[in-house]
């Protein structure tokens, strides 16, 4: 699994509406693992971390709604973005739905275009540099789509992994990570690589955006890991 590509959890028990669901999603280009009860959702979670839930309202067991108030009231998940799935259409279901901690909600049927756009729209907010997007902290500028880097205008070369090392750091500048978060995102979960591997990737990371001069950007936090800024 590519730590760059966005994993979405589907979490729908109807298996038409999950095949429609999975086919558009594979097609957008992101990791697709579902479930379809409440309780293999919340087992997913926590093994997968997806950087995304698709989640229906109405599932055996336990509900959706059910599922969104755990994922938003746990320190871990909470912040990942959660788009319900729903047949009920009434405001008040909207505004419960809501209520819940859901980002977004969408209502059935719905267009798969839409949806995807919404989806789409909440990996923007979470997961910039995995849509596409141009990132900027300071003279430093990364493209995700051509895969170019600069700074202060000069390009900067860098092997894949320091480029994926710095775009992570540039979705949240401030934030300190920690070797193993940095392990999960930037090598993927599913590979074993030392955590002195950071270390030395960081330090030619660091080189790199040094070359044509310039402050460090990096912040190496003691006891804890990295940060840009
Ligand atoms: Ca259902």
């Amino acid at each position: 699994m590519s730590a760059e590509t966005p994993t979405v959890l589907l979490v729908e028990d109807e298996p038409a509406q999950r095949e429609v669901l999975r086919y558009n999603l594979a097609s957008e280009g992101f990791e697709v693992v579902m479930a379809e009860t409440g309780d293999e959702a919340m087992i997913l979670i926590e093994e997968v971390m997806p950087d995304l839930i698709l989640l229906d309202w109405m599932l055996p067991g336990v509900s959706g709604i059910e599922i969104c108030r755990r994922i938003k009231t746990r320190r871990e998940t909470r912040a990942i973005p959660v788009i319900m799935l729903s047949a009920r259409s009434e405001e008040l279901d909207r505004v419960r739905g809501l209520e819940t901690g859901a980002d977004d909600y969408v209502v059935k049927p719905y267009s798969v275009s839409e949806l995807m756009a919404r989806v789409r729209a909440q990996l923007r907010r979470t997961r910039p540099a995995a849509v596409g997007q141009r990132l900027e902290y300071e003279d430093i500028v990364l493209d995700s789509e051509s895969h170019r880097v600069t700074r202060g205008g000069e390009a900067i070369k860098l092997g894949p992994t320091e480029f994926r090392l710095l775009s992570t750091l540039m979705e949240k500048p401030g934030r300190v990570w920690s070797r193993e978060q940095l392990l999960d995102r930037v090598w993927g979960r599913d590979i074993y690589v030392d955590t002195r591997t950071v270390d030395v990737h960081v330090g030619r990371l660091r080189k790199a955006l040094c070359k044509h001069g310039g402050a460090d950007p990096l912040r190496t936090v003691r006891g804890t890991g990295y940060a840009l800024g």
